[in-house]
């Protein structure tokens, strides 16, 4: 028996802020979108805690309440959802052709990728063996077992002041251990940061190595200017470094930067015609859920605008096994 196959107008790969406002729109267009999710489904505002900054909550909203109401909004007219990761694509020929983990084979007439960024690390060989083990890159889903401990965040950026912060809810103390000498995040994550007694700054400072066998017992650290190493008794080590895009699966088949991120042109067309970029997926610039909602709809008008000039619905009927 062959493979499970499935036909739609619009396969949306991803449900983070972007995939779903696109597949929101795409439902109230009446393209009965289909949203490959991503295991786990929701994207980075799934680990994030108060978002504070999306326009319509001023007491702020929980990341995966905001996710929830955004998947059962598209839900509401109709999207469905495939929990599960897109493992290949073929987009040379139209029908494209969208290959799942364990779900079978979608065939689809235009393609929206939305499938963001994942953390990024260091890089060394310590972190990754600790990994799991005191090392992590999401405070709020790891903060809880670090309760009554001395923790350090790498990082210079907002989500490095917001796992420092949310951090302080456990540990005893932060240090946010930064390459440069000023930070990158917005005025306003840095001065909760700087007042709160809990934490405090290594700057021009990198984590070489991170020490301990079965768990995180410390870290040692150079300081870039004087070269000097020192060590520094944590037990715990979070990583925010910024994101690396999602787009493995694309890589020959669609225009890709040095850097990973796709390339778009007249707004959110990717190299081929039919295949739309939303989302951080080709944003490395604005990176908010909002711009990522923002991008999820124009990907969507531009979707159903296309589809709109095409002769006929190319999508094949399902498969025969
Ligand atoms: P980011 O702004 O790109 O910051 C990444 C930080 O990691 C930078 O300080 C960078 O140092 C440092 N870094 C990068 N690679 C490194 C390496 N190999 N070793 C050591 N340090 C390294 O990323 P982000 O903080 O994840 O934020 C991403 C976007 O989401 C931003 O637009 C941010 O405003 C937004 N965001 C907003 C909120 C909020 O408003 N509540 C919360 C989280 C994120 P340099 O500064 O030297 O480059």
């Amino acid at each position: 028996m062959g493979e499970p196959t499935r036909t739609a107008r619009v396969v949306i790969l991803g449900s983070g802020a972007a995939g779903l406002t696109a597949a929101l729109y795409c439902a109230r267009a009446e393209l009965k979108p289909l949203v490959i999710s991503g295991v786990p489904a929701g994207g980075q505002l799934l680990i994030t805690t108060d978002v504070e900054n999306y326009p319509g909550f001023p007491e702020a909203i929980q990341g995966p309440e905001l996710i929830d109401r955004m998947r059962r909004q598209a839900a509401r007219f109709g999207a469905e959802f495939i929990d599960d990761n897109a493992t290949a694509v073929d987009l040379a020929h139209r029908p494209f052709v969208v290959r799942t983990g364990t779900r079978g084979i979608v065939h689809a007439d235009a393609v929206i990728v939305a499938t963001g960024a994942n953390a990024r690390w260091l890089g060394l060989p310590s972190e990754q063996r600790l990994q799991g083990h005191g090392v992590s890159a999401c405070a709020t889903c790891d903060g809880f077992f670090f309760k009554g401990r001395e923790l350090a965040v790498v990082g210079g950026g907002d989500t490095a002041m917001e796992e420092a912060l949310f951090l302080t809810n456990f540990a005893t103390h932060v240090t946010v251990i930064h390459r440069r000498s000023s930070l990158r995040a917005s005025s306003i994550m840095q001065g909760r940061c700087h007042v709160h007694p809990k934490v405090s700054f290594l700057f021009d400072s990198e984590v070489v190595e991170v020490l301990g066998q079965e768990t995180v017992e410390g870290l040692r650290v150079r300081n870039v200017k004087t070269g000097v190493v020192s060590e520094l008794k944590v037990g715990g080590l979070f990583i925010a470094i910024g994101h690396v895009p999602a787009t493995e699966v694309f890589r020959g088949k669609l225009d890709l930067d040095g850097e990973g991120y796709l390339r778009v042109h007249d707004h959110t067309r990717t190299s081929v015609e039919g295949v739309f970029a939303a989302g951080d997926v080709h944003d490395r610039h604005y990176r908010q859920a909002v711009t990522a909602a923002g991008s999820g709809c124009m990907a969507a008008i531009d979707a159903e605008r296309w589809l709109a000039n095409q002769p006929v619905p190319t999508a094949l009927p399902p498969v025969k096994a």
